[in-house]
């Protein structure tokens, strides 16, 4: 099935399609989920679609002599076609299935650094990213003798884009850089990036983890060269992700992992690789978990990018301008250009009794240092409290998060 007509937007008639908002926390109070950042929840479609595979098709992929396992090779790779047609990608061969973000940046880094990185070679990311696009090339580095180097961002949490281009040199090998910080919400301008590095011959990989179910993303118009994205942040499975790579740095780069289904013949003496994109998928893959995430994507592209943006967007001005009205609150990421995350401190409480009373309360934020903890030491605090939006989050639920907080604060602050 290929990719959906767009519906109009209708808060109320999506809410109705993800069972879990019914739920009442602890048996009395709404929820109120604005954890989306964290992970989303998941349509019923999506729910059905997992229980049928297993119930009807649940078979393993490729090389199967039987009928079931042809079927099951079908959906899987149908699914594959139908993340291509999202990222609207040039070939299904760039598109490799990963347990998720993390493991697809550590894919790359590690793929790349066997043959490409050498030592003294410099590799750059930007001080807003998440510590699964830092650590695994800081691995890679370690192995190869090559440098990290690192975009600063300003107070607003925006990148200074003109250190971009001092830090760049001609031993500059590949550039990393997250597409929507996750505890910021900025939107980074990586286009103008990519079209930087490119007029260098350096490949950019953006880490979509917190873009792809809020902006529109088009890695042929972006001119990426690597885009990575996790299924559970987009309304699909956990355990699911996608690493798109252009074929031709695919091609260059070696296999991942070893074993079953990433070779064409195996030797003692020698091993040869299968064609892309299964040179980088070993192993038996999460099957269902693509398929579910085909159905994800299938489901959210029915709704029109801009409207769920636009949507989105209110609700991160609304919470913004009700929290600024609240005394001795400061939000952290003030970018112009921002998304789906407020993230705030509150003077005298600390972000992890915010997020305890809100949850007395029905609503689940997260607290803590989000996994950027440059981030936190650039503005000079531990951690902050967030909310995070996504298409099912209504201007009520943000007047109940504030409210609860008042309550909490003052609770607090007594
Ligand atoms: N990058 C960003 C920007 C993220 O927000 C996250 C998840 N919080 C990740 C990477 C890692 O994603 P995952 O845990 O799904 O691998």
């Amino acid at each position: 099935m290929g990719i959906e007509q767009q519906v109009g937007f209708d808060v109320e008639r999506v809410r109705r399609e993800f069972p879990i908002l019914e739920t009442k926390v602890r048996g009395t109070k709404r929820l109120v989920y604005l954890d989306n950042a964290a992970t989303t929840q998941r349509p019923k479609r999506v729910i059905d679609t997992l229980k049928e595979f297993y119930e009807k098709y649940n078979s393993n992929v490729h090389r199967g002599a039987h009928w079931l396992s042809d079927l099951a090779t079908k959906m899987y790779e149908d699914a594959r076609k139908t993340v291509k047609e999202f990222l609207n990608a040039h070939s299904h061969r760039e598109i490799v299935f990963v347990r998720g973000t993390t493991e697809g940046i550590n894919l790359i880094a590690t793929s790349f650094s066997r043959g490409l990185l050498k030592e003294g070679d410099e590799i750059i990311v930007t001080e807003m990213e998440h510590h699964s696009n830092i650590v695994p090339w800081q691995l890679v580095a370690q192995q190869t003798g090559a440098v990290l180097k690192v975009i600063p961002i300003n107070d607003k949490g925006e990148l200074i884009l003109y250190e971009l281009e001092n830090l760049i040199t001609d031993r500059t090998k590949l550039i990393s850089i997250v597409h929507v910080s996750n505890s910021l919400g900025t939107i980074n301008p990586v286009k103008e990036i990519i079209s930087l590095a490119h007029q260098k011959g350096i490949p950019v990989v953006v880490d979509g983890a917190q873009a792809v179910a809020h902006i529109s993303v088009d890695v042929q118009d972006l001119d990426c060269d690597f885009y990575v994205f996790s299924g559970h942040k987009i309304y699909g499975p956990t355990g699911i992700g996608v690493v798109y790579g252009k074929e031709e740095w695919l091609e260059k780069m070696p296999p991942y992992q070893g074993g079953g289904d990433m070779i064409k013949e195996v030797t003692f003496e020698k091993t040869t690789y299968n064609e892309l994109p299964y040179k980088f998928e070993a192993g038996t893959p999460n099957i269902a978990g693509a398929i579910g995430l085909a159905e994800a994507l299938k489901w959210f592209k029915q709704f029109d990018i801009n409207e769920v943006h636009s949507h989105e967007n209110e609700l991160v001005q609304y919470a913004t301008e009700l929290l600024k009205e609240i005394d001795g609150v400061r939000i952290i990421g003030e970018a112009d250009n921002k998304t789906a995350v407020v993230s705030f401190i509150a003077d005298g409480v600390h972000p992890h009794d915010i997020g305890t009373g809100l949850d007395m309360e029905g609503v689940a934020i997260r607290t803590g240092h989000h996994c950027t903890q440059p981030i936190m030491c650039h503005f000079g605090i531990m951690a902050t409290a967030r909310a995070s939006f996504a298409i099912y989050n209504t201007r009520e639920e943000v007047e109940i998060f504030v409210d609860a907080l008042k309550k909490v604060l003052k609770f607090f602050r007594r």
